[in-house]
């Protein structure tokens, strides 16, 4: 029979696996206690449990813990990058980044990608398996542990499409936002989607107060489909009537990300059309000056031309921020570390 992986269970489920060990429900919420407030790493440190107990959840559990195999500290703004070894030897990588406001985690939902996403490392080398929800978990709760520092927001934004992995995700969720566990308020957490519309929908549906962050990066469906290749299944006009849904259903205001790629979708025309779009929608936009990778051609928009977007957007009464870019000096964009990793390991 399979160990069950019992970090991934909710408190109720807990009950039941412990009580088919023959052990009185109460001692769930201490072992939830265990995995969920005091991040134990194994059995031995949960002194509380009678020996017995401990034993046979060793026989029959698993206690998914993650280990940092690389640990890179930006000498600007002191953000984190952590790689993570996961049991069956794949690596994820989740950032700790030090805000005035709190620590922000942003973590992977999957290995690899299916995505495609033409300016994202993450998807280079395909997709290999969903995380599961102990393995989403653990990059909070290790940061957390490591750095000592309670985190106090969480951005599923890191490599992988959160809502490829529909079913983890709410899990996570439920798991992170719950009293027994780190209890981080669910208005502390943005998922952030390439627009699965589909599943957009089913998510507007749960009424969670989480933030929806659309990655559209482009104003127009050709240049979507040029950057993006899930904008050939689910059309802008979808995607933005989605989100639309999701704000009518849950309050909470869309979050739109935009990479500025030189060149490509950086124009004022671009702008304008984008302002156009998002009219009448209550959103956010986050610029993001686009990071060069090397097995792509695209290189970032200037400075000047980054702020006559910005500028333009606000002209048309749009939210708009330029995303303050952490960890630069760190294997920059998302899934660097992990690529470089995985590019060394190759090599060797
Ligand atoms: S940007 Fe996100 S959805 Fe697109 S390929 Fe990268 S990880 Fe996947």
């Amino acid at each position: 029979m399979e160990p069950t992986d019992i970090k991934s269970q909710s408190l109720e489920e807990l009950k039941k696996t412990v009580e088919a060990l023959g052990e009185k429900p109460f001692r769930a919420k201490q072992l939830y206690e265990w995995m969920h407030v005091k991040l134990a790493k194994s059995f031995e440190e949960m002194t509380n449990l009678s020996m017995t107990f401990r034993g046979k959840l060793k026989e029959s559990c698993i206690l998914t813990t993650l280990t940092a195999l690389d640990v890179q500290t930006s000498k600007i703004d002191g953000t984190q990058k952590y790689l993570f070894a996961l049991h069956d030897g794949n690596v994820v990588e989740s950032v700790l980044m030090r805000y005035k406001h709190g620590n922000s985690v942003c973590i992977s939902s999957q290995v690899g990608c299916k995505m495609g996403c033409r300016f994202c490392a993450s998807t280079i080398g395909g997709w290999t398996r969903n995380l599961t929800p102990a393995e989403m978990l653990e990059q909070v709760y290790r940061i957390q542990e490591t750095s000592g520092e309670r985190v106090s927001n969480v951005v599923v934004m890191g490599t992988g499409e959160p809502l490829d992995n529909y079913d983890t995700l709410l899990r996570f969720i439920h798991m992170i936002s719950d009293e027994n566990g780190l209890h981080i308020s669910q208005r502390n957490i943005t998922v952030s989607t390439c627009g699965l519309v589909p599943k957009m929908e089913a998510l507007a549906d749960e009424k969670l107060q989480i933030t929806l962050a659309l990655s559209l990066h482009a104003s127009s469906q050709e240049k979507r489909e040029a950057l993006m290749p899930i904008a050939k299944k689910y059309t802008i006009t979808q995607v933005l009537n989605a989100c639309r849904n999701y704000y009518e259903k849950t309050g909470r205001r869309i979050t739109f990300e935009y990479a500025l790629v030189g060149g490509e979708n950086d124009s004022q025309e671009d702008a304008r059309r984008l302002a156009q779009l998002l009219k009448g929608l209550n959103c956010h936009v986050n610029l993001i000056p686009v990071n060069p990778i090397k097995e792509r051609s695209y290189v970032r928009s200037d400075k000047k031309v980054i702020g006559n977007f910005q500028n333009k957007l606000e002209k048309y009464q749009i939210n708009v921020t330029i995303r303050r870019e952490m960890g630069r000096d760190i294997d920059g964009a998302c899934g660097q570390l992990r690529k470089s990793y995985i590019d060394k390991k190759e090599d060797s």
